[in-house]
């Protein structure tokens, strides 16, 4: 078998443990494949493999990805930081948005959103971990933004997004995710329609899915390493 079709094999077992072990239903839980800086091989070998979520956090890298792969039907998710410049691509080419920070972004997403595409699925990105974190919106204004991007014709507001800075203590991940759980359920009180919790990396993924993650983002456990500054641009 294909290396990155056994570590696909290897992951889905990962969230099935993890899963079980939660009591939930492993079929509520979307594995996006991130493919940043792995070469459209390796997507197509995944897609082979029967997955068909990726993500990408690099606009430009993600524009040449999607024409060489435009022959598959593919989800692309865009979970990196979004520059202004950078929205039309995200509008016009990407099923999800998961990097939802500032207003104006998500305005520009809406506007550019083709008529011919259903709503952009999106997410707004929080930042739970303080100042070990620059990305994201703090905790206590994600209410706020969130509102506003509901309002948007083009957008459809999904949930939210958290990347918790990287650690070994597992309590710790765990209170993270908690922490995003915790908030989503307090903006579903008020009012806001969510369902996605996006959360959970290669190394974190069991204590996300614990705490209810709805969408994982897998890259090095799927596709291998990646070289240091990519992983730190991460
Ligand atoms: C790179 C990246 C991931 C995947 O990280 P891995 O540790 O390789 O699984 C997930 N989410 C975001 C936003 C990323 O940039």
């Amino acid at each position: 078998m294909d290396t990155i079709e056994k570590r696909l094999q290897a992951v889905k077992s990962r969230i099935e443990r993890a899963a079980q072990a939660a009591g939930r239903d492993p079929r509520d839980i979307v594995l996006v494949a991130v493919s940043k800086t792995f070469p459209p091989a390796a997507v197509r070998a995944a897609h082979a493999a029967g997955q068909r979520d990726f993500g990408e956090n690099h606009a430009q890298e993600a524009a040449a990805k999607f024409d060489a792969l435009a022959d598959l039907a593919l989800a692309w998710h865009f979970i990196g930081p979004l520059q202004s410049n950078k929205t039309r691509l995200v509008a016009e080419r990407c099923a999800w948005v998961h990097s939802i920070d500032r207003l104006k972004i998500a305005e520009r997403l809406s506007a550019q959103r083709p008529a011919a595409l259903p709503p952009l699925q999106a997410c707004v990105q929080v930042n739970v971990s303080g100042e070990a974190s620059k990305s994201g919106v703090p905790p206590d204004e994600a209410a706020g933004l969130a509102r506003a991007v509901a309002a948007l014709p083009r957008l459809r507001l999904r949930g939210l997004m958290a990347i918790p800075e990287p650690t070994d203590d597992v309590a710790l991940q765990r209170r993270r995710f908690e922490s995003l759980r915790a908030l989503k359920e307090r903006l579903v009180a008020a009012g806001l329609p969510l369902d996605t919790l996006s959360m959970g990396m290669s190394d974190d993924l069991e204590a996300a899915v614990a705490a209810g993650a709805t969408m994982v983002r897998v890259g090095s456990a799927i596709f291998g390493a990646r070289p240091r500054a990519a992983r730190a641009a991460g």
